[in-house]
């Protein structure tokens, strides 16, 4: 990997072009880092002042809001995924203007051109795309190769110096990334599952798996598609795959739960999921089964994904603050026995028909947030609830009734924003409240 000061991609031909970028959070300000880098100019705003304070100042940067100004003549609106593209009012304006809406994945692409010999792999689905991409970085890194992790994963790309010869780019894509993508050619791109999510921003589920479906159609010929075949969206996806493209069907039943045994942060069958989809990755990027054997033992996890922060008293602490929605808090309840399960906040569906299948291994759920009402419905007829209201209220509660061997688990099958900034906040206060409890070892 390159050393921090050594210089940030940038794409020269941009030279003198004028963009609008709207949205700066992190991947907004390393966008304006490059365009200042590639000698372009930008216009740039956010709702929220403190954001525009960061901004302000920086190189080639002016402050203004794209609904204010005229569009027409601008080389591209530059969007911050969390910009909805289908309801905000600046989508339409940018259309009426014909000035192209982008993202930075397609920014990252025009730098390719100034790379040397290197390979782009994009990493999407409802649920395992970081745990994937972070695991196919560590197997690819582990093995000696220069790879760097970016994307939908907390790096912009566009704020990390170029690879040399022969890099990896592994890049988490988030449905709403790859929607603003029209450039964006992976060598390799990844599928990891489709189940409904984000159904704010989309028509119906069909619309959403064909926004994922996208990240296919913008490879070049004869690159690889790697799909997990084990529902029915991602199925149809690879039955209408071009013939252009090399596809390489996985499925979570490829991993023998004799090898998984042996890789402590992949336990469960959705990491057998993301394991068989990063495998399949590594074979086709040519690492031999020695290293892979080596890179699965030795992978560590990510923060907030099934996290085991503390053991008290025989019980286990997880942080699965990740987990924010049903689909994906599943794994987690089918993961451990006697679990005290604390979930809530902002609901992204109106059922939990994904957990209901592991109520058996539940010994009380803990309700948080605005969900809590609706979750207590559900959930009532099937295991003891208590009502918590809030997260340190949740984490006492259930310190006090679990007995050794059982797990507390936070997997909320909600997002986080009624109560935190984000999921990072509300797994990070979980941590906080459970060391802060008597007689807390943590691991
Ligand atoms: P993403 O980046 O797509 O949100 P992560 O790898 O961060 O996915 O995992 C988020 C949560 O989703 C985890 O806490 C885990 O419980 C669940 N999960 C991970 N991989 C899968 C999978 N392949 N299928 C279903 N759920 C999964």
């Amino acid at each position: 990997m390159s050393t921090p000061s050594a210089p940030l991609l940038a794409a020269p031909h941009l030279s003198g072009r004028r963009y609008a970028v709207l949205g700066l959070a992190r991947s907004g300000l390393a966008t304006l880092g490059f365009l200042a880098r590639s000698g372009a100019e930008a216009i740039a705003w956010d709702a929220r002042e403190d954001a525009r304070a960061a901004a302000a100042g920086l190189p080639g940067v002016t402050l203004a809001d794209p609904m204010d100004i005229p569009l027409h003549g601008l080389d591209g609106l530059v969007l911050s995924p969390g910009v909805p593209l289908n309801s905000h009012p600046v989508a339409a304006r940018a259309r009426a203007a014909r000035c192209p809406i982008l993202g930075d994945m397609d920014l990252f692409q025009e730098a390719r051109r100034y790379l040397p010999e290197h390979r782009v792999i994009g990493i999407t689905g409802t649920n395992g795309k970081s745990t994937t991409t972070a695991l196919l970085h560590h197997l690819l890194a582990s093995a000696g190769r220069t790879a760097l992790l970016g994307g939908n994963i907390g790096r912009p790309i566009l704020g990390e110096p170029p690879l040399g010869v022969g890099g990896f780019y592994v890049l988490e894509l988030s449905s709403f990334q790859i929607d603003l993508c029209h450039q964006l050619a992976c060598d390799l791109a990844i599928l990891t599952n489709i189940t409904p999510d984000h159904l704010d921003r989309y028509p119906s589920l069909e619309a959403y798996a064909a926004a994922k479906a996208r990240l296919f159609a913008l490879q070049p010929d004869g690159a690889t598609a790697i799909i997990a075949v084990d529902g029915r969206l991602t199925v149809s996806i690879a039955a209408a795959l071009p013939a252009r493209l090399k596809l390489v069907r996985v499925s979570a039943g490829d991993v023998d739960p004799a090898d998984q045994a042996h890789w402590p942060a992949l336990q469960g069958p959705h990491n057998a999921q993301n394991s068989a989809c990063a495998i399949a990755a590594a074979r086709v990027l040519g690492l031999a089964e020695k290293e892979l054997a080596e890179g699965l033992r030795s992978y560590k996890g990510l923060p907030h994904r099934m996290e085991i922060v503390a053991v008290r008293g025989g019980v286990r602490f997880v942080n699965d603050s990740k987990a924010t929605n049903p689909d994906s808090a599943a794994p987690a309840l089918a993961a451990f026995e006697g679990v005290h399960w604390i979930a809530g906040g902002q609901a992204k569906t109106d059922d939990l028909d994904a957990c209901l299948p592991h109520l058996g291994r539940v010994e009380a759920a803990y309700l948080i947030g605005e969900a809590a009402p609706a979750f207590r419905r559900i959930l009532a007829p099937h295991v003891p609830v208590a009502m918590a209201g809030t997260l340190d209220a949740a984490i006492r509660a259930a310190a006090l009734a679990a007995r050794p061997g059982q797990t507390v688990l936070l997997s909320p099958a909600c997002a986080s924003f009624d109560q935190f900034r984000d999921y990072e906040a509300r797994g990070d206060a979980f941590r906080a409240a459970v060391l802060a409890l008597p007689e807390v070892a943590a691991c």
